[in-house]
C-alpha cells in the first residue's frame, strides 16, 4: 500500500482541492487513507510542498512501434510518458504497417502490456490510412481498439466517414480526426504566412477549418462522438464552440503544448525542429487556443509526441518530416505559458491533461476518487527542469537544452512508482 502525505491534492472529478493524504490499496486502487496508520504502508511519499493529482493521460502520441522503431517504441516511447507524468498514453495507428486489423492490434496490445505505464492502440480508420476502404470497425472496437483515427492523413472521402461515424457511434467509439485539407496545403508543417515571407506557400488555416465544418455537421447527424486534432488556427474555436452548443457530448478537440506556446517565428529561431503539422501560426491563433482551453471549448491538451531521427531533421525546411516530440516537456509548457503567463487555475490544466482526455476515451485512471486505479502524477509548480537531454529514443525538440519551470517529481501506475526525479 502506497500512502502520499500532505500533498496539495488537485482531482477536478471529485472537486478536491487542498491539503491532504492520498493512498493506495493492495488492489492498486485508490482507498481511504485514514484506513491504516503510516507504519502499515509499505511505502510513504512526503509530498509536502507538491502537489497530487490523477495521472496524467495522453490521448494523441506517436510511438512509431511497428516498423519505425529507429525513431521511439513502445519501451522507450513508455519512459519518455513516465517522465513526463503521464500514465496513460493512446498510440495513434500510423505505424508501420498501419494497425489496421485484430492481428497487428493484438500484436502492440500484448507487448505494450509489458510496460510499466498503460498503452492503448488506436485503430487506423482506413485500410492503410488510404483513405479508400474501411477497417472492420466492429472487429477492431471488441478487440479493444482506443479509437478510430487515420492520423496523420485527412478522410477526404466524406460519404466515406460518414459511413465510419454511423458504426463507430454504435460503439460508443471515437473518431479523431485530423483535420487539413491537402488542397490548402502546399508545404506541409509551416504556416502560408510565414511560408510567404520566405518565398514559398505553406499551409492554409482554411484547410483546418473546411474540414471542421464538414466534419463537425456530419458529427451531429450522425450522433458520432468525434475529437479534433491538434487544433492550430484561430476560426477552429468558434466554430467547434457552435457544434458543441448543439451536442457538448458529442464534439471535443485537443491542443498541443507546441500549439499554446510557440507561435510560427519559432521557424527563424529553430528551423525544422519548428515544423509540425498542422502550423505553428501567428500570436492570434495561439491566444484564441488557449482562449478555447480556459473556456472548456478545447477540452484535452494532447502531447501529438513525433519523434524523428536526427538526420531526418537535418534535411532543411522543405524535405525535414514534420513533427516534434512531446511527453516529456508537455506539463512544463503547461506550467510556463498557461500556469504561468495565463493565470490559469492548475485545475483546469489537470481536467484537460487527465480527466476529459481519460473520460472522452473511456479509459480507466484520470480521477483520485475512491476504487479508481491508482495512477498518480506528483509535481511541482516552482521548481524547473532543464530539458539537457531526452529519455525519448529521439530528440526533435525545440525546447531541446532550455529550462522550463514545471517538475515532474513522482509518476505512479497501480500505487508503484514508474518515474521519480
Ligand atoms: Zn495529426
Amino acid at each position: 500500500m502506497l500512502l502520499i502525505k500532505n500533498g496539495f491534492v488537485v482531482d477536478p472529478d471529485t472537486g478536491r482541492e487542498g491539503i491532504g493524504d492520498v493512498a493506495v490499496g493492495l488492489d492498486g486502487r485508490i482507498c481511504e487513507p485514514d484506513s491504516k496508520r503510516e507504519e502499515d504502508y509499505e511505502s510513504v511519499i512526503n509530498a509536502e510542498g507538491l502537489y497530487v493529482s490523477p495521472g496524467f493521460v495522453d490521448t494523441h502520441a506517436h510511438f512509431r512501434d511497428p516498423g519505425l522503431t529507429y525513431k521511439e517504441t513502445l519501451h522507450t516511447g513508455a519512459l519518455a510518458a513516465a517522465r513526463g507524468g503521464y500514465t496513460s498514453v493512446i498510440c495513434m495507428a500510423n505505424t508501420e504497417p498501419a494497425i489496421d486489423s485484430v492481428d497487428k492490434l493484438m500484436e502492440v496490445k500484448g507487448r505494450a502490456g509489458r510496460e510499466k505505464i498503460r498503452i492503448y492502440q488506436a485503430s487506423a480508420l482506413t485500410m492503410g490510412r488510404r483513405g479508400e476502404d474501411l477497417v472492420d470497425i466492429e472487429a477492431m472496437a471488441a478487440a479493444g481498439a482506443a479509437s478510430f483515427t487515420d492520423d496523420g492523413s485527412p478522410v477526404m472521402d466524406a460519404d466515406l466517414l460518414k459511413e465510419a461515424m454511423e458504426r463507430a457511434s454504435q460503439f460508443g467509439k471515437v473518431i479523431s480526426l485530423h483535420e487539413e485539407d491537402p488542397s490548402m496545403v502546399h508545404l506541409a508543417g509551416i504556416n502560408d504566412i510565414k511560408a510567404k515571407e520566405m518565398g514559398f506557400r505553406g499551409a492554409l488555416p482554411e484547410a483546418e477549418s473546411l474540414l471542421i465544418k464538414r466534419d463537425g455537421a456530419m458529427a451531429l447527424e450522425t450522433g458520432a462522438r468525434v475529437c479534433f486534432q491538434h487544433l492550430s488556427a484561430f476560426d477552429s474555436v468558434s466554430l467547434i464552440e457552435s457544434f458543441k452548443e448543439k451536442r457538448p457530448e458529442l464534439i471535443h478537440a485537443e491542443v498541443t503544448p507546441n500549439h499554446f506556446s510557440l507561435t510560427q517565428d519559432a521557424i527563424d529561431q529553430y528551423g525544422a525542429l519548428a515544423k509540425i503539422n498542422p502550423p505553428l501560426r501567428t500570436e492570434r491563433d495561439r491566444k484564441e487556443l488557449i482562449r478555447g482551453l480556459e473556456e472548456g471549448i478545447i477540452d484535452i491538451i494532447a502531447t501529438d509526441h513525433a519523434p524523428h531521427a536526427e538526420d531526418e531533421k537535418k534535411r532543411g525546411l522543405e524535405k525535414s518530416p514534420s513533427g516534434i516530440i512531446g511527453l516529456e516537456t508537455a506539463f512544463s509548457l503547461a506550467t510556463e505559458y498557461l500556469i504561468e503567463q495565463e493565470r490559469m487555475p492548475l485545475s483546469t490544466v489537470i481536467k484537460a491533461i487527465s480527466l476529459n482526455p481519460a473520460r472522452l476515451y473511456g479509459l480507466e485512471g484520470g480521477s483520485l476518487k475512491k476504487g479508481q486505479v491508482g495512477d498518480i502524477t506528483i509535481f511541482s509548480l516552482g521548481e524547473e527542469t532543464t530539458y539537457g537531454t531526452f529519455v525519448s529514443k529521439s530528440s526533435n525538440s525545440p525546447f531541446l537544452g532550455q529550462t522550463l519551470l514545471g517538475r515532474i517529481r513522482y509518476t505512479i501506475v497501480g500505487g508503484k512508482v514508474v518515474y521519480s526525479a
